[in-house]
């Protein structure tokens, strides 16, 4: 008999999933081979992917979510989970497929779809909320420190679809199959704690709070006023919204704070207590309302163009500095505003209720 041949999962990601046409692949592999040889097994298994081969040479590697600095010295024995981790894949907004259940359907009685963003992190999306929000909610698997961090909760799973089973977030992450996590939930055994983080108190960010009660919330120290008790069915939207406000208490972090190998800026600008999270292993910057690929931008009444200003200003120094690179994205929206400011790009108009969509 033939040995048994030995496997490993590819990821592909941005770039070398939009050429392969791929998300993964199981692929057989000689016995002895190196990290630095599987390039050109790849290449040799997409023969029309013709711009694979360029994308590999200036891609990086990552086996079983460990970034590997010589591809030369690790032997693949198979079983292993290795990911192209392109260099588009830093501060790009994805639109990839949804994860699908064992038998290739989508997910199909949840509230949420999981889609695999690097190898660690995973974007959640509610499509069907009743607000029309379609939030997305951001999950980091930092198996170190059995740990799961949960950047912003959605909506509560509240949905327009009568069939779905499935509207707790928790309950999604710790109970249902994801092709995209090799078949097992998110959180397999509720073995991993959580950390969750807010990127703000609007309700489309907080409504999934209090599932996570027993865990520690993070959010903004820059106003603590702003997240008050007294102030949150306010500043949260909750009461012009006729909707109860979610009750959790969040411990306040200053900027730059920094877990679990995340870091935590202060924002402000579309709200007082607006942050973004950035995670210096993969070279993620988690923005939440402040600027948005498709959508307009939001000043709600304790909004500040002028604190805006400042917040993309530092998160443009921070990109430079610490990746030694222009943040593009960062620089056209600040450019972009203000051409708004000086009138050569119009308004979409000012907004007085917290009912429009897009408004958070
Ligand atoms: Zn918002």
């Amino acid at each position: 008999m033939p040995d048994e041949q030995i496997k490993i999962n590819v990821l592909y990601f941005a770039a070398a999933s939009t050429a392969t046409g791929l998300t993964q692949e199981l692929v057989p592999i000689p016995a002895g081979l190196r990290l630095s040889s599987l390039g050109d097994l790849l290449i040799s298994r997409h023969p029309n992917a013709t711009a694979l081969r360029k994308i590999l040479d200036g891609s990086k590697w990552s086996v079983d979510a460990e970034m590997i600095d010589d591809p030369e010295e690790l032997e693949l024995k198979g079983g292993q989970e290795v990911a192209v981790i392109c260099p588009d894949a830093a501060y790009r907004n994805f639109v990839l497929d949804p994860c699908r259940d064992r038998h290739g359907h989508l997910t199909p009685r949840a509230a949420f779809r999981a889609t695999r963003l690097t190898p660690t992190t995973f974007l959640i999306s509610e499509y069907n909320d009743i607000y029309g929000e379609h939030p997305q909610i951001f999950v980091k698997l930092i198996r170190s420190a059995r740990t799961i961090l949960i950047i912003d909760t959605g909506c509560g799973g509240a949905t327009v679809d009568p069939d779905i089973e499935i509207t707790s977030l928790r309950k999604f992450i710790e109970e249902v199959q994801l092709d995209c996590n090799g078949g097992r939930p998110l959180n397999e055994g509720k073995h991993m704690e959580y950390v969750v983080i807010a990127t703000h108190c609007h309700y489309d960010h907080i409504l999934g709070m209090e599932q996570f009660n027993d865990s520690r919330i993070l959010a903004s120290s820059h106003s603590p006023s702003f997240v008050s008790p007294s102030n949150l069915p306010t500043h949260s939207l909750c009461e012009s919204m006729g909707i109860p406000t979610p009750s959790y208490t969040p411990i306040l972090v200053p900027h730059e704070y920094a877990i679990l190998g995340m870091y935590i800026f202060h924002t402000p600008g579309h709200t007082p207590d607006e942050l973004a999270v950035y995670d210096a292993a993969e070279k993620m910057l988690y923005v939440g309302d402040s600027l948005y690929e498709e959508e307009a931008i939001i000043f709600p009444n304790e909004g500040s163009i002028v604190e805006w200003m400042s917040s993309i200003e530092y998160l443009i120094v921070f990109v430079e500095a610490k990746e030694n690179r222009t943040g593009e994205v960062l620089s056209a929206t600040k450019t972009f505003m203000e051409d708004v400011i000086a009138g050569k790009e119009p308004r979409e108009g000012d907004l007085y209720c917290g009912v429009l969509k897009g408004w958070c």
